[in-house]
């Protein structure tokens, strides 16, 4: 059997992280991707914060695809009929390093694995890793089809179903109530168009959120990135939610239903719809965690679960790029010690543990639960559409005085037990 340093499994952004830093090591790195290229089969939103990543890795984003830098958070709550925008613009968003930016992974994925390939690593694509061969329990390389490849680790990178990390006996089974759906269109637009839409200077970028009646009363919400020369607008539904819902619904539908909405129509108008897809994404942080290592195995990016609703944005990809790196630093210290033993790559964990990725499934450990409460999907959105609704329209009647009628309906909607029970369960955020 043919041997190398490293197996990376799974060229995405964890598995090409790793790969980077192991590049210049001295180390053969081999990294199996089964789409056609990195990126091909790659899902995100999206959006990527930059300052997490820069303290692990602090060059390589001066060149990199990036689409447009956001400078402006939007926040649309939608009722029936009617919706409330809440927009927020920092000129810190528009100070170098921008803290973050919209990606498209089929180009960045790309670029990712052409770098990697400049510096010594070797990115197979069209390569699927079928099994993991152990001996004495120890995994020590994979099979992919008729051939068998040896290696001191390996780094199982392949995203949220990991078979590698579920044939290693590390993850945990599938629970609905920490997996989401993702689902998105690239729609083409030229750059102006999009400048004037989003009332945004060059190379600025738009992030908005919509949560509310849009997910018919499931736990989940929209989403709408503005890319350079095209918009990326999509749902996320959390599956245990759809698989619950009756009568069923068809995302598909729920994505047409939600372009046909006048807030959307208004800002897709004349584009063209030139890629859809869809992912599953992992919200469970702390809880769907598996184990991180085996003798001759690290686990790293979705695979080891590391994603995290935080209600305001969807967070995966710093974690990523991160624990790509820590995985990648953990093994470089294991090949100076020659133990690639469970042991020795347990000093993955600790690094994990003291990097933010960890600190921040600590924090966020509740919000799967709390993104469980349907009146945050339903309830809450539609009652503050409705009483902005009611304070802004005129019409042949006298108007009500504003503190007097509208003040005394929104204490009846939120002091009540209800509410009170919905604030302690979000204190926990
Ligand atoms: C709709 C949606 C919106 C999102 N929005 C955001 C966002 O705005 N911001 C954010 O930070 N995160 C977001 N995320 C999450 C983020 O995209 C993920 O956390 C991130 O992509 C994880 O990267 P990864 O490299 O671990 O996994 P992946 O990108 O899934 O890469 C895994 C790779 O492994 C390959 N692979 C799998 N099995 C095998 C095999 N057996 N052999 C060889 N190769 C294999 C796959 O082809 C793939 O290239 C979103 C996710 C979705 C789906």
């Amino acid at each position: 059997m043919e041997k190398v340093d490293v197996i990376v499994v799974g060229g995405g952004l964890a598995g090409l992280s790793c790969a980077y830093e192991l590049t210049e090591s001295g180390m053969t790195v081999l990294v199996l991707e089964r789409g056609d290229f990195s990126g091909s089969k790659n899902v995100t939103g999206g959006r990527i914060y930059l300052r997490p990543i820069l303290p692990f890795l602090p060059d390589i984003w001066k060149d990199a695809p990036f689409e447009r830098h956001v400078t402006k958070e939007v926040f649309t709550l939608m009722g029936q009929g009617n919706s409330t925008t809440f927009e927020f613009y920092s000129d810190r968003f528009n100070e170098e390093p921008f803290p973050s930016y919209t990606i498209l992974r089929a180009t960045f994925d790309r670029w990712f694995a052409d770098l990697v390939s400049a510096r010594g690593g070797f990115v197979i694509p069209q390569k699927i890793v079928e099994d993991l061969i152990r001996e004495n329990g120890k995994v020590i390389g994979v099979r992919t089809g008729d051939e068998e490849i040896g290696a001191d680790c390996v780094v199982a990178a392949d995203g949220i179903l990991s078979f590698m990390a579920e044939k290693a006996g590390l993850r945990k089974p599938f629970q609905p109530q920490y997996m989401a759906l993702g689902f998105k269109e690239v729609i083409q637009l030229d750059s102006k168009t999009i400048e004037d839409r989003f009332r945004l200077g060059e190379h600025e970028g738009a992030a908005q959120l919509f949560i509310g009646s849009l997910t018919k009363g499931m736990m989940g919400g929209g989403f709408l990135y503005t890319n350079r020369e095209s918009l990326s607008l999509g749902m996320v539904i959390g599956l245990h939610s759809l698989n619950s819902k009756e009568p069923r619904e068809e995302v598909y539908k729920l994505l047409d239903q939600f372009k046909e909405r006048p807030e959307i129509q208004n800002l897709i108008r004349g584009g063209e719809t030139i890629e859809y897809s869809s992912h599953l994404i992992t919200e469970g942080g702390i809880h769907t965690m598996p184990k991180l290592y085996t003798d001759g195995m690290l686990v790293v990016g979705d695979a080891a679960g590391l994603g995290l609703n935080m209600l305001v944005t969807v967070r995966g990809m710093e974690y990523a790029v991160v624990s790509g790196v820590l995985a990648a630093r953990t093994i470089k210290r294991a090949k100076e010690r020659n133990d690639f033993s469970a042991p020795s790559l347990a000093e993955y964990e600790t690094l994990l543990n003291e990097s933010f990725i960890l600190k921040e499934m600590k924090t966020f450990q509740h919000t799967p639960a709390v993104l469980e409460n349907k009146r945050l999907f339903m309830r809450y959105p539609q009652v503050i559409c409705d009483l902005f609704e009611k304070v802004i329209w005129v019409d042949e009647n006298p108007k009500e005085a504003i503190y007097k009628t509208k003040v005394a309906e929104l204490k009846k909607e939120f002091f009540n037990l209800q509410t009170f029970r919905d604030w302690l369960q979000f204190k926990k955020i």
